[in-house]
């Protein structure tokens, strides 16, 4: 197959290539999904509670609005049926193709394109390739020793076993993040036990959270400026909390907030003193739950902060050598972070791969071209994350990008663009310059913002309108025009 464009992964950022190269009159592209349906991360966490913890007014694309949206934080399926709405509103449907795992790619130089190779072994000849498929897709179960003996069921919160009724189940729950709880009320609810094993406490500040009347979504429907009015003042309100990680000592007061959030949820003093967190809010994401500590001060569930030590056929055992008897384990572990474009073969100029050129981390210009591999797009690539406001709006920002980049190699009657390594080394000092003083730095804990070595290829540490700014257009100062 030869096409112009590869666009890889059908979730918001896919998506949302997908539909500016079709408004732009570039119809020759592909989206390939590995699944047999759309919507990424939305389509695969199905779990209990799975929300969006971003306003949907913001958590959407700027140029699709929906008026609809039934809560301020829409659950998963919701947010599933926009993006599913999309792809028919676009005439998306025939340009996706599923089931198709793509394996890696090379630059051929000569040809001033890329090879794609999936894993059925077809190869596809094109000249772009724009990678969507996010860094939160693998999940990530930890080694523990034993776990082979156990003989209940286990699953990871991306892969909701649907089929196992937790009703009269004594249910183990590992992990504290912003997947665990969410999925946690609702198990423990259902479940006869919940044993939560807690490595870390998260920061949990009052979810905001209301149901949108019928009324608001006529309003937002007969008036499109008053959504668009509306949408803004989330977006101010969420890029202030810019100022709390880039000074730690702006978050005392809300860590006041948070700790009177326990206290109001959690009566009993051993529990509260056990899920207060001793690092400076916003180190970690910070997550949002009404319910999630009345759910903990529930009689059927334990707490357990004592680290984990194996598993055996019953259960689980701690450091403190108790056996924690279980019929379910439930993953809320995360994502490996670190694989996600890592065990990709991408081959670049001069047959370097991906992998080599970030032996020592991972780094991008403006998180989207990387020198040395002309013609590639990484969406949602390294220090685009961020931990306060719509990753929609960044993926918007560098699909802009992307789309510049063309009409500049349009514009000069050339084929291949590659980064020069002194602009994207600029940049990167720069912005590991500005991390460094940050609160996910200096706040006193280990998350997975960061990489082996400490340092942070996850986020954008600064106001999301400055990332806007820097992506609006490409800079022909910063990039090689090859052919
Ligand atoms: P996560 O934030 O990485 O949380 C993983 C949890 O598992 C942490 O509490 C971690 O403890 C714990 N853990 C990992 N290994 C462990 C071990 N060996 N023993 C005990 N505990 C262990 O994962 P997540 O909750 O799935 O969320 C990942 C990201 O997805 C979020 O940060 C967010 O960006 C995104 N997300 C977003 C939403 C949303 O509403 N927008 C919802 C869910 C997820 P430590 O803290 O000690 O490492």
């Amino acid at each position: 197959m030869r096409t112009s464009v590869v666009i890889i992964g059908s979730g918001f950022a896919g998506l949302g290539m997908a539909i500016q190269l079709a408004e732009q009159g570039r119809d020759d592209f592909v989206v390939l999904e590995k699944a047999d349906s759309l919507g990424g991360t939305w389509r695969d966490n199905t779990y209990p509670g799975c929300a969006c913890d971003v306003q949907s007014h913001l958590y959407s694309y700027s140029f699709a609005p929906n008026p609809n949206w039934t809560r301020m934080f829409a659950g998963q399926d919701e947010i599933r049926g926009y993006l599913e709405d999309l792809a028919d509103r676009y005439r998306l449907r025939d340009r996706i193709r599923y089931g198709v795992t793509v394996t890696g790619a090379e630059f051929d130089a000569a040809e001033g394109g890329w090879t794609v190779h999936t894993a059925s072994g077809e190869t596809i000849e094109t000249r772009f390739v724009v990678w969507g498929t996010g860094a939160l897709h693998e999940p990530s179960i930890p080694e523990i020793e034993g776990f082979e003996r156990f003989s209940g069921r286990v699953f990871h919160s991306a892969n909701w076993d649907h089929d196992h009724d937790l009703a009269g189940r004594r249910v183990a729950v590992i992990g504290t993040g912003a997947s665990a709880i969410q999925f946690l009320p609702p198990v423990a609810e259902r479940a006869a036990e919940l044993t939560l094993f807690q490595r870390t406490p998260p920061w949990i500040l009052p979810k905001l959270d209301r149901s949108i009347s019928s009324f608001e979504r006529w309003a937002f429907r007969t008036f499109p400026p008053l959504q668009r009015l509306y949408r803004a003042s989330i977006y101010t309100r969420l890029e202030g909390r810019v100022f709390g990680f880039r000074h730690p000592r702006v978050m005392t007061g809300l860590q006041a907030l948070a700790k009177a959030h326990i206290r109001r949820g959690i009566t009993d003093p051993e529990l509260r003193a056990a899920v207060t967190p001793d690092y400076t809010l916003g180190c970690k994401r910070v997550l949002i739950s009404n319910d999630y500590y009345p759910a903990l001060a529930r009689a059927n569930v334990n707490v357990v902060s004592d680290g984990i030590e194996r598993v055996t056929e019953r259960g689980v055992v701690t450091a403190d050598g108790v056996e924690h008897e279980v019929d379910t384990i439930i993953f809320g572990t995360g994502f490996k972070v670190a694989d996600s474009f890592a065990q990709l073969a991408i081959t670049g100029r001069d047959g370097v791969k991906l992998t080599d050129a970030w032996r020592g981390g991972s780094e991008a210009f403006l998180g989207t071209t990387v020198a040395g591999f002309p013609n590639l797009f990484l969406l949602v690539g390294p220090n685009t994350g961020l931990s306060h406001s719509s990753m929609v709006y960044m993926i918007e920002s560098q699909v802009a990008y992307v789309l510049d980049c063309l009409r500049l190699l349009d514009s000069a009657g050339a084929r291949v663009l590659d980064t020069r390594p002194e602009s994207q080394a600029g940049y990167n000092a720069e912005l590991h310059e500005q991390l460094a003083t940050g609160v996910w730095q200096r706040g006193g804990c280990r998350s997975w913002y960061l990489d082996e070595n400490g340092v942070n290829r996850t986020l954008w540490p600064d106001f999301t309108f400055r990332f806007r700014r820097r992506t609006r257009h490409a800079d022909p100062a910063d990039h090689e025009i090859l052919v």
